[in-house]
């Protein structure tokens, strides 16, 4: 009898073309690039080398495209700089003949949050992204690993890496969550449980009743962020809520060829009995609303907790980090978390941009109005129509956010998206670190629907404070 193995296991042996000292050619399936590929196509041309599979490649103006004054084209990014970059993407990818979702494209958007959405990500492919947050494709039982420049010159050179193989961990979540529990503080919870390097080369496979019943936009939100606890990616098991999503999208397969591919991706969840390197199980039902209140995900908190304490540390690193991280933002020992005043409202980026992140989001919008800056920005320009269509844009406009188009935004700020020294962000996105959204800027992060309560009382708020009304 073969023995049995993890999803992850499958997918690598699969992919495996020869193993040398330690580490194994894999196939890549699919290649995701953005604005910042210059770097890769500069190496190319001085190696005088072509792109190895065009048609395996997928480019996305979505970093450094603004996220106003798209209906100008290209006149309405106002940077030059920023402008050179669109156009070098633009100019790469039409001379390697790769596709290009493009500034003005209907299907623009960030390379994490079109490609499940057209269908091209798939149970069981090997995913690299030009990207940290590639994990996110993990959500449809794809290994999906951020990559560097050096190692995306290569894909694009051979459509394979040279990777060391990961040790797996299945993380647990089981039960109910609570009301206003989201994907987000399940994630934010698991992250400050097992600490921003508590997955160190590993690959996390999400499993558990709470996984079972997410949705796959959930799934995404949860994969998502895998990599701020040191994993080299997570994933869950393809079932039928997986198939569902997929069927009928543009890039899945059709016909005799959907048969095919659902035959195979049922062979892929792990098998009984197989083992992995490492276990956690959380309870989701004794979890609450979250936030961040340091320059970690780590540093998260339920939002009725207060900042720690550097002396109730476990040891000197720890009591140095936390001091630094509260320094940073501002904040004192034991200080609530409630009721932290701030100065600016981020919705959107690959971690909470889909259509399930705004709706959440405008649910708690029509109860009020903001009283600080909130912008939302869609993930695509595909949620960006589905938002409009559904009215939820109306329902953010009426309440005082504003209604941008659609890209990386704030989450980075590489497109001129950021704040003041010393502002406080109520961010949906997936780091915290110090600067991440303009030098000296504090960012909490938390779900769409704690930001958007944040936006109204101009406070961290307990989201549930507002499902009472
Ligand atoms: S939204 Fe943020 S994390 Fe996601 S792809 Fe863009 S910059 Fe990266």
């Amino acid at each position: 009898m073969n023995q049995p193995l993890t999803l992850f296991e499958k997918i690598w042996t699969s992919h495996v073309i020869l193993e040398e000292e330690g580490e194994a050619l894999v196939r890549v399936d699919l290649a995701l690039i953005h604005e910042g590929s210059f770097h890769a196509f500069r190496v190319l041309d001085e190696a005088k080398r072509p792109v190895a599979r065009p048609m395996q490649v997928y480019a996305f103006a979505d970093h450094y495209v603004p996220s106003t004054g798209r209906d100008r084209g290209a006149a309405g990014v106002a940077d030059a700089g920023l402008r050179e970059m669109l156009a070098l993407l633009e100019k790469n990818t039409a001379r390697f003949d790769i596709k290009l979702f493009g500034l003005n494209d209907e299907h623009q958007g960030i390379l994490h949050v079109v490609p499940p959405e057209l269908g091209m990500t798939q149970p069981g492919l090997i995913v690299a992204g030009q990207d940290s947050h590639s994990c996110t494709h993990g959500a449809l039982g794809a290994w999906a690993l951020g990559m560097g420049a050096s190692e995306m010159t290569h894909v694009l050179a051979t459509q394979a890496a040279w990777l060391r193989k990961p040790g797996t961990m299945r993380i647990a979540l089981d039960g109910a969550p609570t009301a206003g529990v989201t994907p987000k503080d399940i994630i934010l919870a698991v992250i400050a449980k097992i600490g921003a390097a508590g997955a160190n080369e590993h690959v996390i496979e999400y499993a558990g009743s709470t996984v079972a019943a997410l949705s796959m936009e959930a799934r995404m939100t949860v994969c998502n962020m895998s990599v701020e606890a040191g994993a080299r990616s997570g994933l869950v098991a393809p079932d039928d809520t997986t198939y569902a999503y997929l069927e009928g999208k543009q890039y899945a397969p059709r016909g005799a060829a959907w048969q095919e591919a659902l035959a195979y991706w049922k062979t892929l969840p792990t098998d009984p009995g197989a083992r992995y390197d490492r276990e956690v199980k959380i309870d989701v039902a004794q979890l609450s609303p979250m936030v961040t209140w340091g320059i970690s995900p780590e540093h998260a908190a339920p939002v009725t907790g207060t900042a720690p304490d550097p002396d109730a540390a476990p040891d000197a690193n720890k009591r140095a980090e936390t001091q630094t991280a509260l320094e940073y933002m501002g904040l004192a020992p034991g200080a609530s978390l409630l009721g932290i005043p701030v100065d600016h409202v981020f919705i959107g980026s690959c971690t909470n941009g889909r259509i399930e992140d705004l709706r959440e989001a405008a649910e708690v919008a029509r109860r009020g109005r903001a009283v600080v800056p909130a912008w939302v920005v869609p993930g695509s320009a595909g949620v960006k129509r589905q938002a409009e269509k559904e009215g939820l844009a109306d329902v953010f406009r009426k309440a005082g956010f504003e209604w941008r188009d659609p890209g990386c935004s704030m989450c980075s700020a590489y497109n001129g998206d950021e704040l003041q020294p010393g502002q406080r962000c109520a961010s949906t996105t997936n780091r915290n670190f110090r600067g991440r959204q303009g030098r000296g800027v504090r960012t909490h992060l938390m779900s769409p629907a704690m930001a958007a309560a944040a936006a109204i009382t101009g406070r961290l708020t307990d989201v549930r404070e507002f499902m009472k009304a």
